[in-house]
């Protein structure tokens, strides 16, 4: 008896996903969009294992390919992750180089580009040719949580799939399968991406209440917000902690039935992180806008605007 499918929430897509490869229509490349964090990456893993299988109907989780695919080993399943988050063009003609030989294996070859929206403008360009002119056995997919960054040359030769967010209850009951139980803020809070709710989780403690960024006798100096922004940074939390304190904003806004200029004021600041949230896919340096971030209502009134 087969195992169940680990793809709560996505079921449909893995089901048509399925469906056109056993029907030998798979689309030779596949866009896979989505918010992070809620498996796409697990998708492609599956179907990736599934087209490399040697049974039909596979991942059979038996044979010789299944074996080396679920360890990430199989010489036929190329998985290119960003170096610094970026994807370079070295990476690019490297992959194509071997696409110059036949698979070593069986007739298929999967090419997998996580976070493709980080393949700077070289690299695109050199995969595109590859996009182009496809190969028999050959598919690629491209996984990102930012289609906007990605060429519109690429996304018009690929075939995209929308992933949904999961709904709350789909996000518990994937932590609760991790064993991590966390509050139910952070379930709400993670706009359906169980990795978001860890990430929340995790950053908590660190992030401060919006009440404790406003100037007084207590407020943070630039020490304190530079060492809180260091923090996260290191801790590769800078969008959970940006997104935690956007809740925040958002929680003082609805709470308090304030005065307007304080209600402008949040607005503003919540403008702020959402742009520094753009920025951050730019290669900014995030401990330099955190920080200021943090200080931004110790600015005088007349620059915040
Ligand atoms: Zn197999």
């Amino acid at each position: 008896m087969k195992k169940p499918l680990p793809f709560l929430g996505h079921e449909n897509i893995m089901t048509s996903l399925r469906e056109a490869q056993t029907a030998g229509r798979l689309p030779h490349a596949l866009l896979f969009v989505g918010p992070e964090g809620i498996g796409k990456q697990k998708v492609a893993r599956h179907l990736a294992r599934g087209i490399l299988c040697e049974k039909p109907g596979g991942p059979c989780d038996e044979c010789r390919a299944c074996l080396l695919s679920s360890e990430m080993k199989h010489p036929d399943l190329i998985w290119v992750e960003p170096v610094e988050e970026k994807i370079k063009i070295d990476t690019v003609r490297e992959m194509k180089k071997e696409l110059a030989f036949p698979p070593m294996m069986g007739s298929s070859r999967i090419i997998v580009f996580n976070d493709a929206h980080t393949l700077n403008a070289s690299a695109a360009n050199a995969l595109l040719k590859s996009l182009e002119e496809p190969r028999g056995g050959t598919f690629f997919i491209l996984i990102t949580h930012a289609l906007g960054w990605i060429p519109r040359t690429i996304v018009s030769r690929s075939h995209k799939i929308p992933f949904a967010p999961l709904s709350p209850d789909q996000v518990k009951r994937i932590l609760a399968e991790l064993k991590l139980n966390l509050p139910e803020a952070f379930v709400l809070r993670a706009q359906g991406s169980p990795l978001q709710a860890m990430a929340l989780s995790e950053i908590q403690g660190r992030v401060p209440e919006i009440k404790a960024l406003l100037p007084g006798p207590k407020a943070m100096g630039f020490e304190e917000a530079f060492e809180l922004a260091q923090s996260a940074v290191e801790a590769g939390r800078v969008p959970a902690f940006l997104h935690a304190l956007l809740s925040s904003a958002h929680e003082s806004l609805t709470g308090d039935q304030g005065e307007e200029a304080w209600e402008f004021d949040l607005l503003n600041f919540t403008d702020r992180i959402l742009e520094i949230k753009r920025l951050l896919r730019q290669n900014i340096n995030p401990k330099i806008h955190l920080t200021r971030l943090l200080l931004y209502f110790q600015e005088p009134q007349e620059s915040r605007l």
